[in-house]
């Protein structure tokens, strides 16, 4: 028996086929379009994502050799956050998908703020006030699109985040297709209620998106539907979770005060913190880690960094410092230390811990002696301090201090980034056999849906360590680094007006 666990992230949408070990057995990956109309904008193209689902299901199927009989179940795992409106009609979104990282709709996001800040409606989402979920794209899109208000106050328009979207054309799309998310993606549009696990009225009506459009909101882990007419026809649909919760999950993280840091396009740190609800005072985000069927909710902690492989691939295509992303490695390591260059990726502003829009991009400290490897290194670093920041915030928050970082994401493939990691956290990095944790925990929900694996114990059993970085710097020089990193962020601030 064998699993499909589709990822359909920021920059690519992959399959993966696991077996009943939870190894894996295939991949099938597409890059899409990152399309930029203007500086601070950033859309996906929603028919080439679902077109690339398509495609590399197929891929992975074909690779695996296996027959969508064999296969007991399809988990989904999904960049959170980005906002697509669709005519439920016909299958045509009406807009592009607008993205985590744009920062378009920073006007509506002041306009509601200045009643109350930013922590407005913390009280009821967990989150701030920002441009980063989905709320504010959504009224966008209803608001700047020919006739899309009237169309969805008619009753005519879908929205969904990229679960829901795959979900619905994975299960018949105008034809009959499922539309439902699960808490982990609703808790992220900033419109539900996280003790209620429901839209909020006073939270639509805030934002003017009409109840209509909106998904069911279901769990993480059961039957959603079956899907129609793909190569996995009739194959049941059995998890949903957002990309970092699938992530805490594929790491095992089912204990209150268990751990996991994702590296990918951006940063996201997430502490489980069982079934109960811990509200920030240091600029961490308060979400649903995962539920599982009828069971309680799991909540967790998060810090969201927005800018970190990001920032290798700004490297990699708008400096032209390398061809590929792995090669930074290589450039890192021809300078013996940073040489004094500090950047601070703020290209969308500072999320966690900071939440200032107002920021942008820098980089310090340049001398006649600086090179490209120093800016290679200081971009690696700036990964690293980042996440240092974040778990000093988890630190306050919770009174717990980690003791170690179970780590995942493509770029913790670099070793030189994990050992920087270690160095500037004090403790050692962890990273397990399997890196695809997101899939692989979109495959245990969905697995333990249909009962592939018994329960949350069989899974823990599965999990294996790979390698470990223990820090190599004392503790003089790791707090000389990171002054020098705050001071480095705070010259970052008041840049947009
Ligand atoms: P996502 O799921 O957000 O699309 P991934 O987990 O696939 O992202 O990670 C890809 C990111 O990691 C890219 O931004 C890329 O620039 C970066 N990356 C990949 N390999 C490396 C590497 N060896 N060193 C540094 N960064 C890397």
């Amino acid at each position: 028996m064998h699993i499909v666990a589709i990822d359909q992230g920021t920059t690519s949408t992959r399959a993966i086929v696991f077996d009943k070990r939870g190894a894996i057995v295939a991949t099938g990956q597409r890059e899409h379009e990152q399309i930029f109309p203007e500086a601070g904008w950033v859309e996906h193209d929603p028919a080439e994502i679902w077109a690339h689902t398509r495609d590399v299901v197929d891929e992975a199927l074909e690779t695996a050799g296996v027959a969508a009989s064999d296969v007991a179940a399809i988990g989904i795992t999904n960049q959170r956050e980005t906002a697509i409106v669709w005519d439920r009609a016909t299958g045509e979104p009406v807009y592009n998908a607008i993205v985590w990282q744009d920062t378009r709709t920073q006007p509506l996001i002041d306009e509601l703020a200045a009643d109350g800040g930013i922590r407005r409606f913390a009280d009821v989402t967990g989150l701030p006030l920002a441009t980063y979920f989905s709320a504010s794209k959504i009224a966008w899109i209803l608001d700047n699109v020919d006739g899309a208000r009237e169309r969805a106050e008619r009753g005519e328009l879908l929205f969904g985040t990229p679960d829901t979207w795959v979900l619905w054309n994975l299960t018949g799309g105008p034809d009959g297709g499922v539309h439902a998310t699960d808490v982990t993606n609703a808790s992220r549009t900033l419109l539900m209620d996280l003790r209620t696990l429901d839209w909020d009225e006073d939270l639509l009506a805030a934002f003017r998106v009409p109840r209509s459009m909106l998904p069911d909101i279901r769990s993480s882990s059961e039957e959603y539907g079956a899907a129609k007419g793909t190569a996995l026809d009739g194959t049941p649909i059995a998890a949903i979770l957002g990309d970092q919760q699938a992530a805490t999950f594929g790491q095992v993280a089912f204990d209150r005060g268990e751990s996991k840091n994702t590296y990918g396009t951006g940063n996201f740190l997430i502490v489980n913190t069982g079934e109960e609800i811990v509200e920030s005072e240091n600029g961490l985000i308060t979400t649903v880690a995962y539920r599982l069927g009828d069971d309680a909710p799991h909540y967790a902690l998060e810090g969201s960094i927005a800018v970190t492989g990001s920032l290798v691939q700004w490297l990699r295509d708008n400096l032209g410092l390398f061809d590929e992303a792995p090669e930074i490695e290589k450039l890192a390591l021809s300078v013996k230390d940073n040489g004094g260059v500090y950047i601070v990726p703020a290209f969308s502003g500072l999320f966690a811990p900071y939440w200032r829009p107002d920021a942008r991009g820098a980089i310090l400290g340049l001398t006649r002696f600086a090179n490209k490897g120093h800016i290679a290194r200081a971009a690696l670093e700036a990964v690293a301090f980042q996440t240092r920041e974040v778990l000093d915030a988890v630190a306050a928050d919770t009174g717990v201090t980690l003791e170690e970082l179970r780590v995942d994401g493509g770029m913790v493939a670099n070793d030189t980034l994990m050992q920087c990691q270690a160095d500037v956290l004090g403790v050692p990095v962890i990273r397990p056999a399997i890196i695809e944790t997101t899939a692989l925990g979109a495959a245990y929900a969905a697995g333990l849906a249909v009962g592939v694996w018994a329960d949350l114990d069989t899974l823990r059993s599965m999990w294996k360590e790979d390698a470990r970085w223990a820090p190599s710097t004392d503790e003089v020089e790791r707090a000389r680094l990171l002054a020098r990193w705050r001071k480095a962020v705070t010259r970052t601030f008041d840049w947009v007006d």
